[in-house]
């Protein structure tokens, strides 16, 4: 192995995408970065492979243009292919919506279900010379780190959670490599007690119950949505689901073998309410309190019809549970309890509230990565300030770290 090239995820978040060159090259995730609108790409590349990560859009969003003039072999867990074609067709949809062109089409998207090589964690498969691993990441089902060897081996973390959450195990990771890429998001901040934060959701939806009030929770469809559904399991009879949530879990529930608990999640999913119609939607709440809906950060999706509803009840209770990015219509109700997008602005008199339920390892967990993987150089990606992680890394750790930009290629 000789190049690592940035294409995407250099010094920002989203995007992702990593080109390694042997004598033939590989690219590890093509995602793209959705905020703000229109959605960016990762710099262009023809491999001769691509592995994706996992499913969420920002690693895997890109992925169809991979397949406009060639048609490299994909690999991915199968969980990864049934959420990621489910979310690719749903953002091509949104750019309809939205007014903004896709940059694939339909049939690109075909072309890379068609062309997709399906792998089983730990199982090695060849990429001409170099062979590959996937390794559970524990971020949200099917998502996974990867290991590439030839000369030199290579580990790029995609997202990862070394902590077990309600709803996957923690990260599983390969003994020592050469080379550690890894996703930044945290490298500055440590969660607070998951505990404590679990607890405070249930303080949160008791009380909008006993005042006869209503919960909205906001979420992204994938992962996040199922683990608040396993925290909320006593209440699972008075939760409506609606949005991209629905399919997600359909599909998660489906691929239990990747869940810590699938049985338990396929007892919930059978208990809450489905929201299959406008008809159904507009009863929803005179029937369900609790409202769990994509999406999360209020970009769209029927969250933002909830809200509308319950905008005036100061029983009513808004609880995000994810990372607000900073713009969005999520973060600035948080900031100013003034919702508003293009088609609408008004004032929320709910209680507003945010948690941490994060599925990225925070400060200590990345440095616990380090320690264990203990490479020669780390590369550091996906994060708003990769370049002060890798000057912690070399200052704390001792080993030589780097941040680089989008379009620079690295010697190893
Ligand atoms: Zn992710």
């Amino acid at each position: 192995m000789s190049k690592i090239t940035i294409l995407g995820a250099g010094q920002e978040v989203g995007r992702s995408a990593i080109l390694v060159e042997d004598k033939k090259s590989v690219v590890l995730d093509y995602g793209t970065k959705i905020e703000p609108v229109p959605p960016k790409f990762p710099l262009d590349c023809k491999p001769d492979f691509a592995v994706l990560s996992h499913a969420h859009l920002d690693h895997c969003g890109g992925a169809p243009l991979l397949f406009r003039k060639a048609k490299p072999p994909i690999y991915m867990t199968d969980v990864t292919l049934e959420l990621s074609a489910l979310l690719i067709k749903d953002s091509m949809k949104v750019a309809r919506k939205e007014g903004y062109p896709s940059p694939f089409s339909k049939q690109e998207l075909q072309r890379m279900v068609k062309h997709t090589k399906i792998v089983n964690y730990g199982e090695h498969f060849r990429l001409g010379s170099m062979s590959c691993q996937l390794y559970d990441a524990g971020h949200i089902p099917g998502s996974a780190g990867i290991v590439l060897h030839s000369k030199k081996s290579v580990f790029y973390t995609g997202d990862i959670q070394t902590n077990e959450s309600n709803l996957l195990h923690g990260c599983a990771l390969p003994k020592k490599v050469d080379v550690l890429i890894t996703e930044s998001t945290y490298g500055h901040k440590n969660h607070p007690e998951r505990r404590h934060e679990e607890g405070k959701l249930l303080e949160y939806v008791e009380e909008a119950l006993s005042n006869e009030g209503s919960v909205l929770l906001p979420v992204f469809a994938v992962g996040r949505s199922q683990e608040v559904l396993l925290i909320l399991e006593k209440y699972a009879d008075t939760i409506a689901i609606d949005g991209m949530v629905k399919a997600a879990s359909e599909i998660i529930e489906d691929y239990g073998v990747h869940l810590k608990n699938a049985k338990k999640l396929r007892n919930i999913l059978s208990q809450v309410k489905f929201i299959k119609t406008h008809e159904e939607r507009g009863r929803a709440l005179g029937k369900h309190q609790i409202i769990v809906s994509s999406a999360g950060m209020l970009g769209g999706g029927p969250a933002v019809h909830y809200l509308r509803e319950i905008k005036d009840d100061a029983n009513s209770k808004v609880v995000f549970t994810g990372f607000l990015i900073e713009g969005t219509p999520g973060r600035n109700l948080m900031q100013t309890s003034i919702f508003e997008n293009l088609d609408e602005r008004f004032e929320v008199k709910c209680g507003l509230h945010k948690l941490d339920l994060s599925a990225h390892a925070d400060k200590s967990g990345l440095y616990k990565i380090i320690k264990h993987i203990n490479p020669e150089l780390v590369v550091c990606v996906h994060g708003d300030d990769c370049k002060k992680f890798a000057k912690d890394i070399t200052e704390t750790a001792g080993i030589e770290a780097v941040a680089p930009a989008n379009g620079e290629t690295l010697e190893i």
